[in-house]
Parts: C-alpha cells; structure tokens; sequence
C-alpha cells in the first residue's frame, strides 16, 4: 500500500509540474488501479498540450527522470554502467524513438552517440534541423547485453516511461527507429517494419511514421534513400522546406 500511494503521489506531482490543479479521473479509478494510473494517456485531460510552458515541461521531464531513480524494474538494469533517459528539447516538432542504448550510449548515459548515431544525427541535420531541436529516446532506458532485443516483459516494465516522455514533450510527429520501437508504439508485434515503413500510423492521436534503424542502414546504405523518402513524408507534414535533394 505504501509503494502505491508513492506511486500516486509521483504522478500527482508530475502533473502538478505540467501545471494542471485538478484531475479529470474519479478516485475509485485511482484506487482500483494505480497500474492503469501510471499510464495514464487515456485520462490525459487535454490531447494537446503544446500550449504548455517550456518550464513545465522541463520540470515533468526531471520529475520522471527522478521517478525512474535507479532503476530495477527489469533485469537489464544488472548489465547497465548507466540508465539512458533520452535527450533533446522538450519543445521538439519531431521525437526519434529508437529500440535502447548501445554500448556507446550506456557509457556516456546518452541516446544514439555511437556509429548509430552518428548517422541519425547527419539524417536530422539534412532534414534541416539541429539534433537539439528533437528529442532523442528509446523504448528501453537500459542497454540489453550483447546488444540483443530487448525482451518483452523488459519492454513491458519499461513503456510506461517512453509513453510519458511523450505525453510531455507532446511532439508534432513521432519517428520511430527499427522494427522494436514500431511494434511497440503501434501496439503489434507481428509488424515488419519493410512492409509498414513509410505510412503514417497514429499513435493516441499523434502521426507516428516507422522507418529503419540507423544501424540497419549502417549494414544496409543502399537502403538509406528509403529512410530519407520516410522523412520527407515527415516534413511534409510539419510544412518544413527542404531544399536538401540528395541523400544523407
Ligand atoms: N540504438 C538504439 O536503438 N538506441 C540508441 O540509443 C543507440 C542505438
């Protein structure tokens, strides 16, 4: 009982920080499960919140960060040097959601710094933007070993924080990296990415558009320009002009 209602209460206040005062939700639902508390989108009281303040958004992000603290939810927190929260502007148009930290990226306790990337981060600066206009996370904030997929209950226990992320930095439009980070927001696990890339889906009421992952196109660059039409899907939508052509 103590855990839960130190569950509600971080939940209380991280809605506090966005600055809402009261609750759309009746209690017995705050009662009943605090579970379904925690993902707490379909109770969201307003599907858009950009009009949200960048302070409060700032505040919601370090208040889930402190929510998250040192981890132990799953096993991958027993091979982890570090817990990869995400990084990036909490204002961002475009969120990249990729699978889950690399070897790079659980040392330096940031998203996409190795050779993976490196290369998102040339396909951001082609699509005109900087890498600190996005924001940069993954479906699990710790790295699995070996680098293989992270499993599902390790998903499972992880989601919820993805899901809020989102919620705040409430993006224009999401683009999700590889085959585990689409299956996972789109809700199916028998999608190929080859047969869903390039098509908008919605993820609760935000257009969501799977491409590869950079490191699929590190062993596959003939396949790049199928990413690069991806994104210029993706600007079209935000009606940003590009005049980069070619590919990156
Ligand atoms: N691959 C991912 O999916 N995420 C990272 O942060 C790095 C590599």
């Amino acid at each position: 009982m103590a855990n839960i209602a130190k569950d509600i209460k971080s939940v209380l206040e991280f809605y506090q920080a966005l600055g809402f005062d009261m609750l759309p939700i009746k209690i017995k639902s705050l009662v009943n499960s605090h579970q379904s508390l925690l993902k707490t989108s379909d109770q969201w009281p307003m599907t858009n919140n950009r009009s949200v303040k960048l302070s409060d958004k700032v505040a919601a992000l370090k208040a889930l960060r402190d929510e998250i603290g040192d981890c132990k939810r799953c096993r991958l927190s027993e091979g982890r040097t570090n817990l990869v929260f995400g990084e990036g502007n909490p204002d961002a148009r475009i969120m990249f959601i990729g699978e889950g930290p690399g070897r790079e990226e659980d040392l330096q306790a940031r998203p996409f710094v190795g050779d993976a990337g490196t290369l998102l981060t040339r396909l951001i600066e082609k699509m005109g933007f900087k890498r600190e206009d996005v924001y940069i996370a993954n479906i699990v904030k710790c790295r699995p070993p070996m680098n293989r997929d992270p499993e599902k209950d390790e998903i499972e226990s992880c989601r919820v924080f993805v899901e809020r992320q989102i919620e705040i930095i409430n993006p224009e439009v999401i683009i999700s990296l590889g085959r585990i980070s689409a299956q996972t927001l789109i809700g199916d696990v028998a999608l190929k990415i080859t047969a869903i890339r390039g098509n908008f889906f919605d993820y609760k009421g935000t257009p969501l558009m799977p491409t590869f992952h950079p490191a699929y196109l590190l062993r596959n660059p003939k396949d790049k320009w199928l990413t690069w039409s991806d994104v210029q899907k993706v600007l079209e939508k935000l009606e940003v002009k590009n005049s980069n052509t070619d590919n990156y």
